[in-house]
């Protein structure tokens, strides 16, 4: 446990990385990380997508670069072709995820917000994988109803990236797990939510925070409980559950 002189000397000493929620050590670990491994390896159209995001009012939303890296790596390790994204934003994990999948693979991505979209779309087209995105505005839940009313998508997604409202992962789980194929993977993003999950009931919080962070305790409690699936949380960014679908 940090010493509240620790903690203090962390707070201090947090860098301003967009998208930075690290839960390292120090910020100069991550610092370190980004520096030696991540920006280095980072694709062009990424890094202009990221510096484009940055400027944006709302980047907080932002999927980090060391992150955008994890998922572009597991993605290609898991051979990834047919894949769905909840939560575009300007589309930074989308276009790791678009640089992974191979040139026939495809995402369905869902954003209530097309505005944003269309900021980083210019960036995704100019990297020449637009064409594996579908994108669909509005909100996910009755797409995935439809998918499943359908009928003729249960099981057919390698891989899902959740990343929108935190209130509606448990609703979203309910319908993935029929989408996702067996042996696929659903990877729910923020489930450590700022490290507030540990934090006392009577802590000061960011009013979002303290709203979305029931859910987020709700949802781990959750998936751990589900006998469908494997998981695996990591320590990325603010946290993301992998869940392999075993049934
Ligand atoms: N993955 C994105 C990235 O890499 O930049 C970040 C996504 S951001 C954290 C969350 C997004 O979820 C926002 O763009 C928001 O408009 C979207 N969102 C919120 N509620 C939604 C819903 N019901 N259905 C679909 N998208 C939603
Ligand atoms: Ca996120």
């Amino acid at each position: 446990m940090a010493t509240s002189g620790e903690e203090q000397q962390s707070q201090a000493g947090r860098h301003q990385e967009v998208g930075h929620k690290s839960l390292l050590q120090s910020d100069a670990l991550y610092q370190y990380i980004l520096e030696t491994s991540v920006y280095p390896r980072e694709p062009e159209c990424m890094k202009e997508l990221r510096e484009l995001t940055a400027k944006h009012p709302w980047n907080i939303m932002t999927t980090s670069a060391d992150e955008g890296q994890f998922l572009n790596m597991l993605l290609k390790l898991i051979n990834a072709k047919n894949t769905m994204e909840i939560g575009v934003y300007t589309g930074y994990s989308l276009l790791a995820t678009a640089l992974a999948i191979p040139e026939d693979g495809k995402i369905l991505a869902m954003d209530i917000n097309k505005e944003n979209y269309e900021l980083g779309l210019p960036v995704i087209q100019k990297a020449g994988v637009a064409h594996k995105i579908d994108f669909k505005e509005g909100p996910a839940l009755p797409v995935l109803d439809q998918m499943i009313e359908d009928g003729n998508h249960h099981g057919s997604f390698d891989f899902i990236f959740v990343d929108a409202d935190k209130d509606n992962y448990i609703n979203y789980h309910k319908r993935l797990i029929e989408l996702v194929k067996v042996g696929g993977l659903i990877g729910y993003d923020n489930t450590l939510w700022n490290g507030s999950v540990v934090a006392p009931p009577d802590a000061p919080m960011r009013k979002y925070v303290r709203y979305y962070r029931d859910f987020v305790l709700e949802l781990n409690k959750a998936l751990a409980a589900d006998p469908r699936i494997e998981i695996c949380m990591l320590p990325v960014g603010d946290g993301i559950t992998l869940c392999r679908r075993i049934q």
